[in-house]
């Protein structure tokens, strides 16, 4: 893919070199201080000690991370003497002075050096063994949710394999089948590699042929990365065991629904079209603000700044993030200030907030986290640990809010959750003077399924819909389980005709997947009511526009889209 934008490490290493050239000016405005600190009354001492330790404070917080450990090491010295001058009972010596002109020589020494050390620590974690870089464009879990590619290694008859297709394809995958895991790296040479590799273990009478062909793949650098799949009748210590040996990521025994199939297989490809983790930076440095932003980027996260702490009330409902990483002292108000307003506000009592600050006295950093702080990391950071540290804190926020969110069986939105985004959209396209589409669905007769099929078979099916629907709406569609085996679908900056062609060809492929339980297989249909915004022009209107339609689709036959007009 080219490139035009500049990589991380140019980006880290223009916001180095600037920092370079400002870093002298800096200790300039210090000595300043100190020289008139000298001549000056006991008050007056005490304004410029104060000034002092806020300007060694921001230069220990930033020299290390901009490839100056000198400076950070001597500022923070001087921000220590000061900090003890002002925090003492007795005058302000005058000998202080010179112990503060002192250390300010070493400082100045300090400058001189700039190490490459953090910059190649930053790259480092940007850049896979092989050389290949992980940043945002090829971050695999940034991936479009277009199509996979399948290769199947099977012996199938023509029936088999037509049906294969037709299923598989309504999931997004292009299938690619061989009859023998011989023919397996010949194909991937000819066709190129895949997203991922479903085998059968049983050929030529035995098992031997399957993993030795996985043997093989693994040691080809361009497809020994692609995740296998077992999927086979055979169940045997035996071939468990080969399979292990051969690096397979899952291990599945005929027969199941391909439904089933393609959860599996999203786990082991880990498509769950994760969105970019939201991590908003507050730090009144902005270089520094800058660095973090950058190196979070790098990981495949979306980032905003805030250098005005009294900015984040508008922040926090603009850009929603996930976490938050807080500096501690910033003129105005404090991180931990800021910490308090955020945990007032119920919807994010439980964001996780992580300050990252110079502060490496251990009891003010506890104290900082007493009023909703999760976690202190102290600058400066090595990229990879501020990396994993928010990985780590916004993965496990998702996870827990997506119990409240989220219906557990199909992982879509709740009714309650599903009932506020529409009311969001409806306002958004208000403002925006747009349009928007909600869709009704209800599952036809599918208490007959239940009943036939049993419970169980049941619930497949509604996780197999669910699946499609992912499949088939854009990131910014809004799906969400309402309850039982009705569903609803929010699609922003829709009107009905394109909602109800896109929901007609949901209902067509949902229509032609075939479900298997013991020796019965069976196909189920939906019945989708289609009203859109501006038309009905509240939440209310939509949605009893949108179950009426849906109710004359069930009455004029079922498996049918019926939109109101
Ligand atoms: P119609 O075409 O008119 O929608 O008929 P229907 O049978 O689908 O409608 P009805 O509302 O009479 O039945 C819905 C059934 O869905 C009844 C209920 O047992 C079943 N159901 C609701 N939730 C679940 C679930 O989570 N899993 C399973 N397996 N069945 C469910
Ligand atoms: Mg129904
Ligand atoms: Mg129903």
């Amino acid at each position: 893919m080219a490139d035009s934008q500049p990589s991380m490490h140019e980006k880290l290493a223009a916001l180095r070199s600037q920092y370079a050239e400002r870093i002298d000016a800096r200790v300039d405005d210090l000595c300043d201080l100190l020289d008139v600190f000298g001549d000056a009354n006991e008050s007056k001492r005490r304004d410029i000690l104060q000034k002092l330790r806020e300007a060694t404070h921001k230069l220990a917080g930033s020299g290390a991370t901009f490839g100056f450990p000198g400076v950070t090491e001597h500022a923070r010295a001087m921000e220590h003497s000061c900090v003890d001058a002002l925090n003492g009972d007795d005058n302000i010596e005058v000998g202080l002075v010179d112990r503060l002109r002192a250390m300010s020589d070493q400082l100045r020494k300090a400058t001189e050096t700039q190490s490459t050390e953090t910059q190649s620590e930053a790259e480092k974690f940007s850049t896979q063994q092989d050389g290949t870089s992980v940043g945002r464009e090829d971050n695999p879990h940034l991936h479009d949710s277009s199509r996979q590619d399948i290769l199947i290694v099977m012996e199938y008859s023509a029936e088999q394999e037509r049906q294969t297709r037709l299923e598989l394809a309504h999931f997004g995958f292009n299938v690619r089948i061989v009859d023998h895991p011989q023919k397996m790296i010949a194909d991937l040479k000819a066709h190129g590699g895949v997203d991922i590799i479903i085998t059968g273990v049983h050929f030529d009478d035995s098992e031997d042929a399957a993993f030795k062909a996985l043997g093989e793949l693994r040691e080809h650098s361009e497809f020994c990365t692609i995740p296998v799949v077992v999927y086979s009748e055979i169940d045997t210590m035996t071939s468990r065991l080969g399979a292990v040996r051969a690096d397979v990521k899952a291990y599945i025994v005929k027969p199941v629904d391909m439904a089933d199939l393609v959860n599996v297989m999203d786990d082991v490809t880990e498509r769950h079209e994760e969105e970019q983790f939201r991590v908003l930076v507050v730090d009144d440095d902005e270089s520094l603000a800058q660095h973090t932003e950058i190196v979070l980027q790098s990981a495949g996260m979306e980032t905003r700044i805030a250098t005005d702490p009294m900015q984040i009330y508008e922040v926090l409902d603009d850009f929603s993030p996930e976490l938050i990483l807080l500096d501690l002292y910033m003129p105005g108000c404090s991180g931990q200030e800021i910490a308090a307003i955020v945990r007032q506000r119920e919807e994010y009592a439980g964001i996780p907030i992580v300050f990252l600050s110079g502060e490496s006295d251990k009891d003010k950093q506890l104290s900082a986290m007493e009023l909703g702080g999760d976690d202190f990391l102290t600058k400066p950071i090595r990229a990879s640990h501020l990396i994993s540290s928010v990985r780590i804190r916004v993965a496990r926020f998702r996870k827990l809010r997506s119990f409240m969110v989220r219906d557990s069986m199909t992982g879509l939105f709740n009714h309650t959750t599903t009932k506020q985004l529409l009311d969001n959209e409806i306002s958004r396209a208000q403002r925006a003077k747009g349009s928007l589409a909600l869709v009704a669905l209800d599952i036809d007769h599918f208490k007959n399924v239940n009943d036939t099929y049993g419970h169980a078979v049941g619930d497949r099916v509604i996780k197999a819909l669910a699946r499609l629907l992912r499949q088939r709406l854009r990131s910014a569609d809004i799906i969400g389980r309402m309850g039982g085996e009705e569903f609803a679908a929010v699609l922003p900056d829709s009107g009905v005709n394109e909602a109800g062609r896109v929901f007609d060809q949901i209902r067509k492929a949902f229509s032609e997947i075939m479900f298997h339980t013991g020796d019965k297989s069976f196909n189920v249909t939906i019945s989708c009511g289609v009203a859109d915004f501006p038309r009905y022009d509240s939440a209310t209107e939509l949605s009893d526009a949108a179950d009426k339609a849906l109710y004359a689709a069930k009455h004029g036959g079922r498996n049918q889209v019926v939109k109101a007009q």
